[in-house]
C-alpha cells in the first residue's frame, strides 16, 4: 500500500457557507476550540460583524470603521476554516492580481481536485478589502447585509494573504475557488480580500486531501431551513 502510514492533511471547517447564507450568524464555536485545531485560516465573527484572520494561533477580527483587533479565546465564531500549515512549496511572485494568483496557484499545484491552503506574504500596491456592517437581530438575509458592506482600498501595505482554494464541487459547503483574507504586518488592518495588486512577495501553499466538518448543534441550527435558492450565484457575488 503506497499510502500506508501517510498522515492525512486536513482542513477543519466549522459550520458551512450554506448555513451562513441561511442566516445562522450567531457564534457557535469558541476562538479557543478553533485555534486548538489550526493555527492558520479565516472565518467571520458573531453576527457576521467582522472578517476573521487566523494567524500564528491567534484570531484577529476586522470590523467596519475599526482597526484590526485580537479576539479573546471565549469569543464565539459562526464560521471558521483552519488547518495546520506546513508549506509544501514556495514561489516568489511579482505584479499579479487575485485572478492571476488563482491561475498561478493551480498551475503550481497541478490539480484542481484537492483543497489548498495558501499564504502570500509581500508588499502590495493595493489590497481591496471588505468589512461587513453590524447587523442586529432579526438578522437580514446575507445579500442585504452585504449590500451595506464597507469596502476599503489599503494603499501600499506590507502583509499576508491567508486562505484557501477549494474545488468548485464544494461550493455551498465551503467557498469554491480562492477565498483569502488579509492581515498587515502591523496586525492593525485587514479584511476579506476582494482584489489586490501584489508588488512582490512569496507564495507558499500546501495541498490538503482531508476535510473535517464540524456542524453546530444548537437548537437554532437543528431546526434551521438550510434550503437556499441561488446559493452558487450569491456566494460568487458575495465573495467577489
Ligand atoms: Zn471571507
Amino acid at each position: 500500500m503506497a499510502n500506508a502510514g501517510k498522515k492525512e492533511k486536513a482542513i477543519t471547517q466549522f459550520s458551512t457557507v450554506n448555513a451562513l447564507f441561511s442566516g445562522l450568524y450567531d457564534g457557535q464555536f469558541s476562538v479557543q476550540e478553533v485555534v486548538e485545531i489550526g493555527e492558520f485560516g479565516l472565518g467571520c465573527s458573531h453576527g457576521i460583524d467582522g472578517e476573521v484572520i487566523v494567524q500564528g494561533g491567534e484570531c484577529y477580527v476586522a470590523k467596519a470603521g475599526k482597526p484590526l483587533e485580537k479576539m479573546h479565546h471565549h469569543d464565539m465564531l459562526p464560521f471558521a476554516q483552519v488547518a495546520t500549515f506546513h508549506e509544501q512549496r514556495t514561489q516568489p511572485l511579482a505584479n499579479i492580481d487575485k485572478e492571476q494568483l488563482t491561475h498561478k496557484l493551480l498551475a503550481l499545484a497541478d490539480t484542481q481536485n484537492l483543497f489548498i491552503g495558501l499564504k502570500l506574504k509581500g508588499t502590495f500596491n493595493t489590497v481591496k478589502v471588505r468589512r461587513p456592517p453590524v447587523v442586529q437581530k432579526p438578522y437580514p438575509p446575507m445579500m442585504e447585509a452585504l449590500a451595506k458592506q464597507e469596502e476599503e482600498v489599503i494603499d501600499k501595505p506590507s502583509g499576508t494573504l491567508i486562505g484557501f482554494w477549494a474545488p468548485k464541487e464544494y461550493q455551498g459547503l465551503t467557498v469554491a475557488g480562492l477565498h483569502v483574507h488579509f492581515i498587515n504586518d502591523q496586525q492593525n488592518g485587514g479584511g476579506h480580500v476582494l482584489d489586490f495588486e501584489l508588488l512582490e512577495g512569496q507564495l507558499s501553499f500546501e495541498l490538503y486531501d482531508g476535510f473535517n466538518l464540524r456542524l453546530p448543534t444548537t437548537r437554532e441550527f437543528l431546526q434551521a431551513d438550510l434550503a437556499y435558492n441561488n446559493l452558487d450565484a450569491d456566494i460568487e457575488k458575495a465573495e467577489g
